[in-house]
């Protein structure tokens, strides 16, 4: 993987931006998979090519293969919720992408095959945008990047020492902490408050 991330060399937003439009053009006429058959369209993402932050999440879910952007409906609203809580600005510091780019039937979880099918997308995504810090935003995300039986609650708010120059951290996915309304401690919306500080507190001492 790491070798695939440094054939990319964009060296400015402008080369960052270009580079992903033909990256999201060749995505929107992808056959790789079955998946292909049930979208409305490709989600490819959303947010700056420049971002400093890339939050990768699951899958498009209907609401999101209806506007062919990720993290909106409810899920992206609470994720907004958070995100402006912990001081982290959506629209400057976060590029948005999921894992799979087309939705699943039924939400299902997509399949091994599907991930590796996509896989090329989100890696190029990852060479292009070059983040500093990437949030692997639910279980599909995390387990594209870790064994498979790792589980988000044993890793959710540690970096992960999975790229030499770019520090991972695992988080809840929005869809779950909508069922979840507690905000007392220990609870999975207090950690996700907990975890999206951390972030911000590293990205202030990596952009300053
Ligand atoms: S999920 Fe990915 S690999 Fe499958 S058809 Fe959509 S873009 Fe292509």
């Amino acid at each position: 993987m790491k070798h695939l991330l440094s054939r990319v060399v964009c060296q400015n937003s402008d080369e960052k931006q270009k580079a992903l439009v033909e990256l999201q053009n060749v995505c929107s006429q992808c056959r790789a998979c079955d998946l292909c058959k049930t979208r409305a369209c490709t989600v490819f993402s959303d947010g700056r090519a420049d971002a400093p932050i890339m939050l990768i999440g699951d899958a498009p879910g209907p609401d999101e293969d209806a506007a062919g952007k990720p993290f909106v409906g409810r899920a992206g609203q609470l994720l907004n919720t958070f995100l402006t809580e912990s001081g982290i600005d959506r629209e400057k510091d976060v590029y948005i992408c999921n894992t799979i780019k087309c939705k699943t039937p039924q939400n299902r979880i997509p399949t091994n095959e599907e991930k590796r099918a996509c896989q090329v997308y989100l890696f190029g995504q990852i060479a292009i945008v070059k983040p500093k810090i990437i949030l692997l935003c639910g279980t599909t995300a995390l387990q594209s990047f870790v064994d498979d039986d790792i589980k988000i609650t044993e890793v959710r708010g540690k970096w992960l020492n999975i790229f030499d120059d770019i520090e991972v951290m695992a988080i809840s996915h929005p869809s779950y902490l909508l069922r979840q309304h507690s905000q007392e401690p220990n609870t999975p919306r207090w950690f996700m408050k907990k975890d999206l500080e951390k972030v911000k507190a590293e990205l202030d001492t990596l952009v300053t």
